[in-house]
């Protein structure tokens, strides 16, 4: 890797630790509808804390665990979330930049790509709180899921006018649209199953992977039923789930979507592959 990349990459991640302290603030409080932004951690005394009591993941670790103004124990969960997020955001970076090298070819395509690359950050970010809250509290808030469409609306279409692929804007909406009717069929097909959170989700998962291709499209979908699957079975076999246990079906389809975004257009050629012979 360049050294730039490296530094990008570092920023990035950073960065998304950062994110990361927002979205566990978010998952703790949007489900609430009492949204605040500059707040401290901890629960109990709810008090705020200055800035350098606010380091992802190095304050936890400096204060051991506690909270520094009432000694309350705060739960490991929250600098694990600044880590992921990082880490999270990091890779996103990383598979743009390399991805750059060596598809840039003139400035606008660049900028196009900063533009799409911004727009999955923001995926990641959602990916992360929407599959908190969805563990929480079986809700897909749509506080977050509906400006996601307009947020990924307007970027994908910015990076449609940089770079003028204007087919990859058009597989997103198709992508959208295609997810969306699937979600509301299985949804009147078994009610209860799925929630209308779940549909709207669907839809903006649906724009991601459009945008990337149809190979991460079909994949993304499929794998959403994989894991969910998989998870599903090993909780009836664990005997922690009965039939009509409601288990929460977002962190899957996210899960899915990301694995098409990664996997999807290899996979996708593979399976092409093996029935052209190429
Ligand atoms: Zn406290």
């Amino acid at each position: 890797m360049p050294e730039v990349v490296t530094l990008l990459v570092i920023v990035a991640g950073v960065f998304g630790s950062f994110i990361g302290s927002f979205l566990n603030r978010a998952a703790d409080r949007v489900p609430e509808k009492v949204f605040r932004l500059r707040e401290s951690q901890c629960t109990t005394c709810d008090s705020p804390s200055p800035p350098w009591q606010n380091v992802p993941v190095l304050s936890w670790i400096a204060h051991r665990g506690k909270c520094a103004s009432c000694g309350s124990p705060i739960s490991a969960r929250y600098p694990l979330v600044e880590a992921i997020t990082g880490i999270a955001f990091a890779v996103v970076a990383w598979w743009f930049l390399v991805n750059a090298d060596a598809g840039a070819g003139n400035a606008a395509q660049a900028w196009a790509l900063g533009v799409v690359m911004v727009a999955f950050l923001y995926f990641a970010a959602i990916s992360i709180v929407l599959t908190l809250i969805d563990l929480d509290a079986h809700r897909l808030p749509n506080n977050i899921v509906l400006p996601s469409f307009a947020v990924a609306g307007v970027l994908f279409t910015l990076a449609a006018l940089l770079s003028a692929d204007w087919a990859a804007l058009l597989r997103a909406g198709t992508g959208a649209a295609a997810l969306y009717v699937f979600y509301s069929v299985l949804r009147f097909a078994s009610p209860g199953g799925m929630g209308g959170g779940d549909v709207k989700l669907a839809g903006v998962i649906g724009i991601y992977l459009g945008w990337i291709g149809f190979g991460a499209l079909v994949v993304g979908a499929f794998m959403a039923f994989v894991y969910g699957g998989v998870f599903g079975i090993a909780l009836l076999v664990l005997g922690k789930a009965g039939r009509k246990t409601a288990i929460p079906f977002g962190p899957w389809m996210i899960l899915g979507g990301w694995t098409g975004v990664f996997a999807g257009e290899s996979v996708g050629h593979w399976y092409v592959n093996l029935f052209i012979g190429a």
